[in-house]
């Protein structure tokens, strides 16, 4: 048990109020169950967070890559959340929702002409520029229309987030971003600011993901102010807004120890605000992007076991009927993962197992080594914190439809995202 929404119920795992071993029989498995329930309480976590810290002078912005659906969309826009996107196909289904252009960001470090052309037409808020080739294609673009696209440039703060090499994305070695400290930041401020189709409006960085202290983002806070007041002092550009990215860490086992946006954020606002004062710099309107952080604790993935295979001496796999399909994250980074058998979730975890997955690949695990109770074939086994970074990474590999997700929410479910059928599977085959 990881989080306070799981309850046990005659030896059944319940999210959300619901029953989940009704729920893989209701909707068939593999599924991804999410607790929109808990989803909203989290997002008005994080809003209360930088409105106690900045007032109307900040805003949260959903990284959408995480998990992105149409409901959720309309899930983020009804809690009244920006969000970040980072694919044409993303801002469509963004779009699609009647997502508040104005409130969206948009991200990436290669987008194409055609995605910037697709932004400009709706008028998101702002093109969060990776490097200067996607700087003079959007100035173009942004000319030929006869509008000046509002900008933040996403920059390297050089931060070592203290976080796996594969998912650190503020250091300099990285494909996000412009380095500050060899002054290529600075240069390709001052070209944008002369630029006839831009306005420079804000900076960001986001140094990493899963991070679970305070003090890299004071030091982001730092290193950005710092850069704030530079440009201010020695090349007149206002900038008048600071995207500190997202990053903030989630529990996937026991391990974790996450800090609550509202302790996360008292400290770095007030940290942001005494540098400020220092710097004598106006304090910029704030943005945070949690992803992770949003949805992760919320999803849980059901499946069915199908075999359990013993190697004397060395390892039991239990093998389900989903896997790197639907979750990737152990194939990608060995990620770690908590896991429990639903139809006897009270009873001890007495076996350490390595959970299978389904594909013709030796990789397609959903980890090594976990606790869990004895099972047997047609048990329905239930991964936690599975909400971020699973459906959105799923694939088709083997031509393995993909799983469908349905929300629960006062104990009731629905269908959010329908299970792929063979017939989708085929569909673009000519
Ligand atoms: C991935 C990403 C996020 C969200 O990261 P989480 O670890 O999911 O919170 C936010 N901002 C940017 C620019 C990102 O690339």
């Amino acid at each position: 048990m990881l989080y306070p929404n799981q309850t046990i119920k005659d030896n059944c795992l319940y999210i959300g109020g619901a029953n989940t071993v009704e729920l893989a029989k209701e909707y068939g498995t593999p599924l991804y169950v999410m607790d929109e329930d808990m989803i909203r309480e989290t997002c008005r976590e994080f809003k209360r967070a930088i409105y106690d810290g900045v007032g109307e002078n900040g805003l949260v912005l959903y990284a959408s890559k995480a998990f992105s659906c149409r409901a959720m969309y309309r899930l983020v826009r009804e809690e009244g959340l920006g969000i970040d996107v980072v694919s044409g196909g993303e801002l469509y289904t963004a779009m699609k929702e009647n997502f508040p252009p104005e409130k969206i960001y948009f991200h990436g470090n290669n987008k194409t002409a055609d995605e910037i052309e697709l932004a400009l037409s709706y008028g998101v808020g702002r093109f969060a520029v990776d490097n200067k080739e996607e700087l003079f294609l959007l100035n173009e673009l942004s000319v030929k229309r006869g509008v000046r696209a509002k900008i933040s440039f996403r920059i390297k703060p050089g931060i070592d987030a203290h976080t796996f090499d594969a998912v650190m994305t503020g250091q300099i070695d990285s494909k996000f971003g412009v380095a500050l400290e060899n002054g290529e930041a600075f240069e390709i401020m001052k070209t944008a600011a002369a630029l006839p189709g831009i306005e420079v409006v804000g900076v960001h960085c986001h140094i990493g993901s899963q991070i679970f202290t305070t003090e890299p983002f004071f030091g982001a806070v730092d290193v950005m102010v710092d850069f704030i007041a530079r440009l201010r002092r020695e090349l007149s550009i206002d900038i008048r807004e600071l995207n500190l990215g997202g990053g903030y860490g989630i529990k996937y086992t026991e391990e974790d120890k996450p800090i609550a946006p509202a302790e996360m954020f008292s400290k770095v606002l007030s940290h942001l605000k005494e540098k400020c004062e220092k710097t004598g710099e106006p304090v910029p309107r704030v943005l945070i992007e949690p992803g992770r952080s949003i949805v992760a604790a919320a999803g849980v993935t059901l499946y069915t076991v199908g075999s359990v295979k013993t190697i004397k001496d060395v390892r039991t796999y239990v093998s389900v009927d989903g896997g790197m399909t639907d979750n990737p994250r152990y194939a990608l980074y060995e990620s770690r993962y908590t896991a429990t058998v639903a139809n006897r979730a009270s009873e001890p975890q007495s076996e350490t197992i390595t959970l299978a997955g389904r594909c013709c690949e030796s990789g397609d695990l959903i980890g090594k080594d976990m606790p869990l109770q004895k099972t047997k074939a047609g048990d329905i086994l239930a991964v936690f914190s599975t909400g971020a970074y699973n459906y959105s990474m799923a694939s088709n590999y083997n031509r393995v439809p993909r799983a469908a997700t349905v929300f629960v929410s006062g104990g009731k479910s629905r269908e959010v995202i329908r299970r792929e059928s063979y017939e989708d599977i085929i569909r673009n085959d000519l």
